[in-house]
């Protein structure tokens, strides 16, 4: 069967990482049955949208390497793909809900719908609408309506029923009805909530599939009276574990690192590494295998696998671990072309003076290893490309004094002074550099961390002799002798 998913975002900010979590899910239902994914925007809460956020949404979207079969910039069948350009379809269905008795007018203004709740609070109950106008007669209502009364439409929920939600993960799950609101569908500026227009897009876009977080089951019993309202059948709902700080209960918090989706990327991390690290969160194949492409991830997933549990730890040191092992497993020049799209799109410029793409590369290469996130390159290599500053008492503590690391200096010097620039490779330098520092009977780590940090301003580096190697005979002594 083909399986028709979609994304609902609202644009109200920065897409949250969760969403490309859903997204994928998504993604892999609609590949895997040849249905389609649809991304819709719910931009209904005129108060909450915030200026340039679909343009953003999209972007990202696209960076992370997902994309949707219909929706805004493709179009579709079902268009348009923005709620706020519907409001004639959701005032109709509204309309037709008041016709059949489900849903009725309200003309009770903020200052009474106030006090009314003050009231229940008083009384220690729930706060919820009193149904003062469900019996207004239809004069009553047209009256109102002419004198152009400021009104909402509310859904009438029957009392004392228990609704059934039928999660595909979660299994079957009541809601008593006398906990529901008597909720606004359509609101005083004419724009429904989300309750209605999710339920008659995803009735009319033919969404088979209703993937989203747990945050919004409270939600889904009262879209199941919406379906039974209309006499349509109900989409699969697939409610996803919510995400958490591994060490807390509590979902992602800016505190700790980057929430949304774009902040991951701006961080430096690569797209597959993160989509592969987030198939897991809510998804095992039950296997040990972690490592997944898209492609396979959409062979694999089922949404039998998808976990029961109300939260999903988000481990960011098993994210970092993930992009580590993309960095080291990508082709240099791709990674090498990431690097460079990387800063210009979300840092300064690379600093690569003086240096060749050739170059590049092989500085790109030994440190790879090294390189958890994109944003570590200029960071982790920047004393290839300038000269690093030197602080003498650094320089010095490796050989416990200044005249000894002068004295291995001048050493050095004079050894690398003779290797002809021909043998300036890095196995003759290894092998050269370790037969002088036997022939000086100086220990390994007193000549090397003191010429490694001469040379690069930095304690840790990879392997001196690459590291000089690429430096160069003339900049390695330039250093040398400067110090
Ligand atoms: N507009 C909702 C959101 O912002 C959609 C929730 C749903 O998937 O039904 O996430």
């Amino acid at each position: 069967m083909k399986m028709r998913t979609r994304l609902a975002p609202s644009p109200t900010g920065e897409i949250h990482v969760g969403s490309i979590r859903t997204l994928l899910y998504d993604y892999a239902l609609a590949k895997q049955s040849e249905g389609e994914l649809v991304l819709r925007i719910e931009d209904t809460d005129q108060s909450r949208y915030v200026e340039g956020s679909v343009e953003r949404m999209l972007k990202v979207i696209k960076d992370y390497g997902l994309k949707w079969d219909e929706g805004p910039e493709v179009g579709g069948p079902y268009q348009p793909y923005f709620q706020s350009q519907r409001l004639d379809i959701y005032k109709k269905y509204a309309l037709e809900l008041v016709e059949k008795g489900n849903a009725y007018y309200c003309f009770c203004d903020e200052d009474r719908l106030n006090k009314v709740r003050e009231g229940q609070k008083e009384m220690g109950g729930v706060t919820k609408y009193d149904r003062f106008c469900l019996n207004l007669s239809k004069e009553d209502v047209e009256e109102n309506l002419k004198k152009g009364k400021p009104y909402v439409i509310r859904m009438k929920v029957p009392s004392d029923v228990d609704i059934e939600v039928e999660d595909m993960v979660l299994g079957k799950l009541t809601f008593p009805s006398n906990d529901l609101d008597d909720q606004v569908l359509i609101k005083s500026d004419g724009f429904p909530t989300y309750h209605l227009a999710v339920v008659v897009d995803d009735h009319l876009m033919k969404i088979t599939h209703v993937l989203r977080g747990r945050e919004w089951l409270p939600s889904t019993p009262k879209h199941v009276l919406l379906y039974e309202f209309f006499g349509w059948e109900k989409p699969k709902f697939i409610h996803l574990p919510l995400l958490r700080e591994t060490d807390s209960t509590k979902k992602l918090s800016k505190r700790t690192g980057s929430v949304s989706a774009l902040g991951f990327l701006e961080e430096g991390y690569l797209p597959e590494a993160l989509l592969n690290f987030m198939m897991f969160l809510g998804w095992n194949p039950g296997t040990e295998r972690e490592v997944y492409s898209l492609d396979d991830f959409v062979k694999d997933f089922s949404i039998e696998k998808i976990q029961k549990s109300e939260m999903a730890a988000f481990d960011r040191q098993k994210l970092l671990w993930f992009n580590g092992l993309y960095i080291r497993n990508l082709p240099l020049e791709d990674l090498w072309n990431r690097v460079v799209k990387w800063h210009e799109e979300y840092s300064e410029k690379l600093n690569l003076k003086n240096s060749t793409d050739a170059r590049n590369l092989k500085i790109l290469e030994i440190v790879r290893e090294r390189m958890k996130k994109l944003s570590e390159f200029n960071d982790i290599t920047f004393y290839f490309f300038e000269e690093p500053k030197i602080d003498k008492k650094t320089a010095e503590k490796f050989s416990g004094d200044s005249k000894k690391a002068h004295e291995i200096i001048d050493n050095f010097i004079e050894v690398y002074k003779n290797i002809p620039s021909e043998k300036w490779n890095v196995p003759d330098l290894d092998a050269i550099s370790h037969e002088k520092l036997a022939e000086f009977s100086y220990k390994p780590k007193e000549a090397f961390m003191t010429i490694r940090y001469i040379t690069t301003g930095c304690e840790s580096t990879p392997p001196l002799f690459d590291v000089l190697g690429l430096l160069g005979k003339e900049e390695t002594l330039k250093r040398l002798k400067k110090f």
